[in-house]
């Protein structure tokens, strides 16, 4: 028998775990997908925006995986502290592989980031979806009037379009409870959510985008002279070499700011309660702040294409007035202690998902999703990722198997003091999360904190937090 812990449950994990049973070469694999929190699922559970029930629906698949008796789950398991380091983890299982994804958000390096009032996209994204690292944040939105969110990927998009729904269509989601009732009171009027480069550069995928255009009570606005600042916006169909989304993007953001109506059921800007602002070709240069230390708008530069895709500053300014920054610039790998790191790209060294030391492939250690290949690509971007790492594996079976192991790793996790999460443990935060939205009139609610989460799956609650 060949056993394999894969560190982490999000869809790269879950993949990688998929990917070692179902194959035929090698008989007998086994695998115990650990994660940090008592709840799988990672960025499906934590990530996604809970409006996005499609793509949530997900879980159904993961589920399907995680429940297949050649698998286990084991929650609330940290690897990399004192508890289970990295080499204690090698001693327990065959080989293992780390699809711990990219947990740190980056930052924009100008002045007055520390300012009250500018967050992470990624603080405000755990906050919406329960994450329990993120409970009792605070983003004061009943005094926000503007916010604006700086950068133009999907994560942007998300961020931009839960601060502009209204609690009716937010509530039957999961979304906690504190969350919900803090965007029920919010103050927010407009968003404006800003990009360094034009249209035809726009990281968001074209569904995401176009959905912006679709919400209640809400306009999006475009300023058509910024837009035909980009050589591909007089013709996006003819810009050569435009990669078809980004061709898509330019014709959506094209017909918003050509028709004199607006988006069939987006109401008319004057009607609107909320405006959207899509605006391009600006970089952050500082953020400035009142007497009192908050944030109360961002400079910007006004930027012009350079012709390579890059853009060059003007010299001219502008503020944005703002209660509220959000800085969306994508996510970063964080270093697990133990484990080879390569700062510069944020990922592991790897070849073929094998983990590189000094260049050569380490026997027993492999990667795959975004600490491997970089927060890039969507869910299903994971799953040729884990085949290929999971095939590198497979293909060292002979060799790692020849190591003989201790029976199952479970007692020496509890024995250096971990209590970890099985699955009937998780299907009891699933029913006490079903019974707390009975209990508020909602759907399944997610529970937001530690010690819910470790009650309702049966474990000791923390000693000190986590
Ligand atoms: P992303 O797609 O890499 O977008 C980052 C954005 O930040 C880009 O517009 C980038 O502009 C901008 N940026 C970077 N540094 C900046 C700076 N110093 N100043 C101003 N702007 C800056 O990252 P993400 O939005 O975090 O998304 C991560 C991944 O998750 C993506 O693959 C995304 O598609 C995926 N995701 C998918 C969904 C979905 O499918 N619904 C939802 C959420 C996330 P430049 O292009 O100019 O560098």
């Amino acid at each position: 028998m060949l056993r394999v812990a894969v560190v982490g449950s999000g869809p790269s994990g879950v993949y990688a775990a998929k990917e070692l049973v179902e194959q035929r070469e090698v008989p007998g694999v086994r695998v115990d997908v650990l994660d940090r929190l008592p709840a799988p699922y990672g960025l499906v559970r934590y990530g996604v925006a809970p409006d996005h029930e499609k793509i949530k629906s997900l879980q159904g698949n993961l589920r399907g995986v995680l429940e297949d008796e050649r698998i286990r789950f084991l929650g609330n398991v940290e690897v990399g502290g004192e508890a289970l380091p990295t080499g204690r983890l090698l001693e327990l299982y065959h080989a293992v592989v780390y699809c711990v994804g990219a947990a740190r958000d980056r930052h924009l390096g100008i002045p007055g980031e520390e300012l009250a009032g500018v967050h992470s996209a990624t603080a405000f994204v755990n906050w919406y979806s329960a994450h329990p690292d993120a409970v009792g944040e605070d983003f004061g939105l009943p005094r926000v009037r503007s916010a604006v969110v700086i950068g133009a990927g999907n994560v942007a998009v998300d961020v931009t379009r839960i601060l502009a729904r209204g609690e009716a269509e937010l509530r039957p989601t999961d979304m906690p409870q504190p969350a919900l009732g803090a965007l029920a009171v919010s103050g927010v009027r407009e968003v404006a959510m800003v990009a360094r480069r034009g249209p035809a550069q726009g990281k968001f995928t074209t569904k995401e985008l176009r959905e912006l255009g679709t919400l209640p009570g809400v306009a999006v606005t475009l300023d058509p002279a910024e837009l035909t600042l980009d050589p591909a916006y007089a013709d996006p169909a003819g810009a050569a070499g435009l990669p078809a989304v980004n061709r898509r993007n330019v014709e959506v953001l094209r017909g918003w700011a050509e028709a004199a109506q607006p988006p069939a059921g987006a109401p008319a800007d004057s009607d609107a309660e909320r405006r959207i602002a899509l605006r391009f070709f600006l970089r952050p240069v500082e953020l400035l702040g009142d007497s009192g230390g908050a944030v109360r708008a961002v400079r910007l530069e006004r930027t012009l294409p350079d012709g390579r895709g890059g853009v060059t500053g003007t010299g001219t300014y502008e503020e944005i007035g703002a209660q509220l920054v959000l800085r969306s610039v994508g996510y970063r790998g964080v270093a697990l202690p133990g484990l080879p790191f390569d700062p510069a790209r944020g990922t592991v060294p790897h070849a073929a998902g094998r983990v590189l030391r000094d260049g050569r492939a380490s026997v027993g250690e492999y990667v795959a999703g975004w600490i491997k290949r970089g927060p890039t690509g969507v869910i299903g971007t994971n799953r040729p990722c884990a085949k290929e790492t999971a095939s590198s594996l497979l293909q060292d079976a002979g060799a790692l198997a020849a190591r003989d192991l201790p029976d199952d790793p479970l007692p020496a996790m509890r024995a250096a003091g971990l209590h970890p999460v099985e699955w009937p443990g998780w299907l009891g935060i699933e029913e006490a999360e079903a019974a707390l939205g009975a209990s508020l009139g909602r759907h399944s609610v997610k529970i937001p904190d530690w010690p819910g989460l470790l009650a309702a799956a049966g474990a000791p609650a923390p000693m000190s937090g986590p």
